[in-house]
């Protein structure tokens, strides 16, 4: 492919989760294969489901409010550009300092060399899923800092070497029993009597997190939302954690995605009742915590917030598929999924797993690199009915595969049926040879191969006894 000066980048490759080592199709095979897997994502998605539903069906205005928050994205995206000046100009006045990421390694960059200023080699982290993305808290290692995850789920990933499979819910693929299993071989100063009640290992992770909490003078964080119009950032979480992160140490430094601004102070009204119902199922969530560049004497007194690309102006740039960038990651669509109920989200590759995974990823990376992805879908439509800001993932899917590289043998079979159906006369004699075709006794058992591949999972029509062209011919 030829890059042209202004044509906008893809996520790199080498750095960051966007990318898996295999193709879904591989990767959900040994996912499948893993029952207690299974029943751990089973179980947690029908527990998360069944919450979300009943708060929701206590808002009458449950529809408009989806509306209402589709349109403020759409109305975002039309004009990014504008907004994210206006926040620079905003979180600047108020005392905070911005920058502008292209990629991956340019915001690790930022980042690192931030951290290296304060003298400090260590930084406790909010949980947030730009970072994951970019990879920052190997390129921190990489440089000798230390990130602790102090999210519980996110803890639970990091202690065990593992990856998050789920947006919300890092560990959904743990039960307690193993949960208690990392805590004991990685957690340092474990109760070695520790047992596998919740209270007793959320205890447990409280004890070791307080002291990091109140010895680090540097956080990391993302945001939920950011107002273009008083340049004030969000984060919304449920356990406290990214309160403290977000006010005890001296330097806070946020990595925030392009899209997750919006224009004014109102719209966060919205937004702040589709989140929690379709997230955690809950009607507010516990903890809100919003800043404006600094406060002297109150809370960080240094402020960065990292303006993130990595291949969405890209995503942009597709009438289409930016559709994906409304996305205000609630994970809805990946608790109703039964592909992701089945396989967990490891198998995607990606740190975005599910059914927005499926069309967030292959748009970020360019979709060579994750070809194998839309059709990681039944196109059953569940997701599109759950998600709040009513992005239509399944029209998403469809318009993915359309661009996803094809098989040489089915693009020339493909090719060759568009010829065959452009010249009447070859059409005609390939209606005669499919008839005498089904005659030989196909019928029923699909294509010979190689064409196999292409009636294993649909249906052969039944070919009609007269064809359209002989019921005229005979009037
Ligand atoms: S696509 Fe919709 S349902 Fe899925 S995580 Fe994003 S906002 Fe939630």
């Amino acid at each position: 492919m030829v890059t042209f000066l202004g044509m906008p980048a893809r996520a790199p490759r080498g750095v960051g989760h966007l990318r898996g080592d295999q193709p879904f199709p591989a990767a959900a095979r040994e996912a499948l294969a893993n029952s207690q897997l299974r029943r751990n994502v089973g179980h947690a998605t029908t527990t998360i489901r069944g919450k979300s539903a009943a708060v929701i069906g206590e808002l009458p205005d449950w529809q408009q409010l989806r509306e209402a928050g589709s349109a403020i994205k759409a109305d975002v995206m039309a004009r990014l550009p504008e907004l994210l000046k206006q926040l620079e100009a905003r979180v600047t006045e108020a005392g905070g300092v911005v920058h502008w990421a292209a990629d991956a390694n340019e915001a690790n960059a930022i980042v690192t060399s931030l951290v290296r200023a304060t003298g400090s080699d260590r930084v406790i982290k909010v949980k947030s899923m730009a970072t994951q993305e970019i990879g920052l808290n190997e390129a921190l290692e990489a440089a000798g800092i230390a990130a602790v995850e102090t999210d519980l789920a996110e803890l639970i990933v990091q202690l065990g070497r593992d990856k998050p499979s789920h947006i919300l819910v890092p560990a959904i693929h743990r039960n307690r029993a193993e949960i208690r299993e990392i805590f004991l071989r990685a957690m340092p100063g474990v109760d070695p009597a520790l047992t596998d009640e919740p209270r007793v290992l959320a205890a447990a992770a409280r004890r070791y997190l307080r002291e990091t909490f109140l010895s680090t003078k540097v956080a990391v964080s993302g945001a939920n939302f950011a107002i273009a119009e008083t340049g004030t950032l969000a984060v919304v979480e449920s356990e406290g954690n990214g309160r403290m992160c977000l006010t005890l140490p001296d330097t806070l430094i946020t990595v925030m995605g392009i899209e997750k601004v919006l224009p004014t102070w109102q719209d966060l009204e919205v937004f702040l009742q589709l989140l929690p119902r379709s997230s955690t199922g809950e009607r507010m969530n516990p903890y809100t915590t919003m800043w404006t560049g600094v406060t002297p004497g109150d809370g960080p007194q240094e402020f960065h917030l990292v303006l993130l690309d990595n291949g969405r102006s890209a995503v942009l740039a597709d009438s289409v598929g930016r559709q994906a960038l409304h996305c205000i990651r609630c994970s809805a669509c990946l608790n109703v999924c039964p592909v992701y109920e089945r396989t967990g989200g490891h198998a995607y590759g990606s740190v975005y797993p599910g059914p927005i995974g499926a069309v967030l990823s292959p748009q970020l990376t360019g979709i060579e690199d994750n070809a194998s992805l839309p059709y990681a879908s039944s196109l059953c439509g569940a997701c599109f009915d759950a998600c709040p800001v009513k992005i239509n993932i399944p029209e998403l899917l469809v318009h993915l595969r359309n661009q996803a590289p094809h098989p040489a043998a089915e693009r020339a079979a493909m090719a060759a049926a568009a010829y065959t159906m452009d010249h009447p006369k070859l059409y005609a004699a390939a209606q005669r040879a499919a008839k005498l075709a089904r005659i030989a006794g196909r019928r029923g058992q699909g294509l010979p191969r190689p064409l196999s591949g292409w009636t294993a999972a649909r249906d052969l029509p039944e070919l009609p006894k007269e064809t359209f062209r002989q019921w005229w011919a005979k009037r």
